[in-house]
């Protein structure tokens, strides 16, 4: 969507603010980034462009990492960024931060960057320069609204939408856009059986939208001979007993 340098920057970003202990999809996952070993893993899997080295890795790096990771949560939770107070966090990840005038390759071109020159060589300071110079370029090209939150049910991920139409509502922790689908498509037969109780038109309402294949495999797997339906039932009931058994066990 940006250019390659701010679109991996944004994506570690949210990697980072992903680390943390939390709810993702509909799964409890630990913090990450609870010792240099962690800082280190978290740093080896970044893109090599990004030149985010392990060597300065210690712990008072991990502290401030842990810290602005903080701080990045906070930008991603309130944005887009529409009031002078969403700028506070940018503006104080900032200071400091040079910057330099670079011709860079991308995708075979050259290109002249603006390049983020950090406080030192320190790799909190260094990542704090590149993702504040990111989050910098979004609030001028007023495309904060890219920082998200994802929509699934029992999900606290971070995500960065950098499709051309903004279509990116979910993470990729799961399957998080599935069971919404899922959701919606129960919703809505909840909602026509209501319609088809009422005494009003006997017409099937038009359907307007295509079935997705979540619906399509719920479709499938719903019974239609009366023998199928008793058997679904008594495997219905089964379960249900076998749930029952386990709760009491616990
Ligand atoms: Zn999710």
């Amino acid at each position: 969507m940006f250019n390659a340098e701010i679109n991996r920057t944004l994506t570690a970003a949210a990697d980072l603010i992903n680390t943390a202990e939390g709810l993702k999809s509909a799964q409890d996952t630990p913090d990450t980034l609870s010792s240099v070993e962690g800082l280190k893993a978290y740093l080896t899997e970044r893109e090599p462009e990004l030149e985010w080295p392990t060597t300065t890795a210690n712990k008072k790096q991990l502290e401030k990492v842990r810290s602005l990771r903080g701080q990045l949560h906070t930008v991603w939770s309130s944005a887009p960024v529409t009031a002078p107070s969403g700028l506070e966090i940018i503006n104080k990840l900032l200071e400091g931060v040079g910057t330099e005038l670079v011709i860079t390759e991308d995708e075979g071109e050259a290109q002249f960057r603006e390049r983020p020159i950090p406080v030192s060589r320190q790799i909190s300071d260094v990542i704090t320069a590149t993702v504040a110079a990111a989050l910098a370029h979004l609030v001028t090209s007023e495309e904060t609204g890219r920082l998200r939150i994802c929509r699934g049910d029992d999900c606290e991920a971070a995500i960065v939408d950098l499709t051309r139409n903004r279509s990116k509502l979910f993470c990729d922790f799961g399957n998080c856009a599935n069971r919404a689908h899922v959701r919606a498509y129960r919703a809505r037969q909840a909602a026509q059986k209501n319609n088809d109780g009422a005494a009003a038109p006997a017409q099937k309402p038009r359907r307007l939208t295509k079935p997705s294949s979540a619906e399509k495999a719920e479709a499938i797997n719903r019974p239609k001979s009366a023998t199928a339906v008793a058997a679904k039932e008594f495997r219905d009931r089964m379960r249900e007993e076998l749930m029952q058994k386990r709760e009491k066990k616990s």
